[in-house]
């Protein structure tokens, strides 16, 4: 616990990244039952160890379906519906190509050959992840397919923790779950979040980013990635090809109402890129997109809830 002007922060290590709660007021008692939610949430949403509801589901693949909980089974429900939209690049059963490729959990990393990524991708279709309503089960139609909700479950997770502390009574609060920020209220002077720089110092910023109320929500190349003969492989694939998204960009960050949006259109507009992405976003005033391109462009699809302020001059900002 760090406590400023005011400000009481909690920290904690959870879904394999640092989480950290701001609150104004000291009550380590809400700290500790905002952790354990998220705890909960980890351990229905998992792919890296039993038991999990999601790992139960990838286990049977081919085999039968599995009943799940509400929660998993609208998640995934949710993140099928985001697979299928045209010219994004989500998806959901995308497992089998991230276990092969380990970006960020190995030391030893290496390009797997074409010829197995290409086996790997016949396993990801996500027509083959069947939904039964009624049941409530999932069941993946071919042996050896996987889910992963990495792309989501932090956003459907810190939207959890707002309804949560907002049943708590908590006017003012902010949530950073790894990347995901999620936020109720504003203190005075708003909430000023950095918009980190790609490839630099973990503090270094290319601007702040003013929200009130507002999921801010990251992507980027630079977090998880290796690097072999000059070339960079990052944890974003490509569901297309099967290897890391090879684009003209470094992050993207979405401001919206719910985290699980910015977490899902983070995804898709890493998949369309500046141009294609911001016309997508025309017709979706809820959503707002800052780009930082490879170029050392800041592109913002909109500023109508967003007020941005650029803070290095090696970038140019347009809106
Ligand atoms: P993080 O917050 O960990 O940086 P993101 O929200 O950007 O992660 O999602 C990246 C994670 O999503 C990967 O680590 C992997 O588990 C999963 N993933 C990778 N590519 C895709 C994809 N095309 N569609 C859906 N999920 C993906
Ligand atoms: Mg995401
Ligand atoms: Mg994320």
């Amino acid at each position: 616990m760090e406590q400023q002007e005011g400000v009481w922060s909690y920290s904690a290590v959870l879904m394999g990244s640092p989480v950290l709660l701001k609150l104004f007021r000291h009550d380590p008692s809400l700290a500790a039952r905002t952790f354990r939610l998220i705890k909960r949430y980890e351990d229905l949403f998992t792919v890296n160890r039993t038991p999990s509801q999601v790992m139960d589901i990838n286990l049977a693949a081919g085999q039968h379906p599995v009943v799940v909980s509400r929660p998993v089974f609208e998640l995934i429900a949710c993140a099928k519906a985001a697979s299928l939209v045209r010219g994004g690049c989500f998806n959901l059963a995308i497992g089998p190509l991230v276990k092969r490729w380990r970006i960020g959990f190995r030391h030893d990393n290496a390009v797997p050959p074409a010829d197995e990524l290409a086996a790997l991708l016949a396993l990801t279709d996500p027509q083959n992840v069947l939904l039964d309503e009624a049941a409530g089960s999932v069941y993946l139609a071919l042996p050896g397919m996987e889910i992963d909700l990495g792309a989501i479950a932090k956003g459907y997770i810190a939207d959890r923790v707002r309804d949560f502390l907002g049943r708590e009574g908590v006017t003012q609060a902010l949530i950073n779950l790894g990347g995901n920020v999620h936020t109720l209220g504003a203190p005075q002077g708003g909430w000023g979040i950095g918009l980190k720089k790609p490839f630099s110092a973990a503090d270094a910023l290319v601007g702040v980013i003013d929200v009130e109320d507002k999921s801010v929500v990251t992507s980027g190349t630079y977090e998880r990635y290796f690097e072999v003969d000059g070339k960079r492989y990052h944890h974003i694939l490509n569901p297309a090809t099967g290897y890391p998204l090879d684009n003209e960009l470094d992050s993207v960050t979405v401001i919206s109402t719910d985290s699980l949006d910015g977490d899902i259109w983070t995804t898709l507009l890493y998949g369309m890129g500046v141009e294609q992405g911001c016309q997508a976003l025309r017709h979706k005033p809820e959503i707002e997109a800052i780009f930082i391109t490879k170029d050392r462009r800041v592109v913002a699809s909109s500023t109508r809830n967003v007020r941005f302020t650029l803070m290095d001059d090696s970038y140019t900002f347009t809106d």
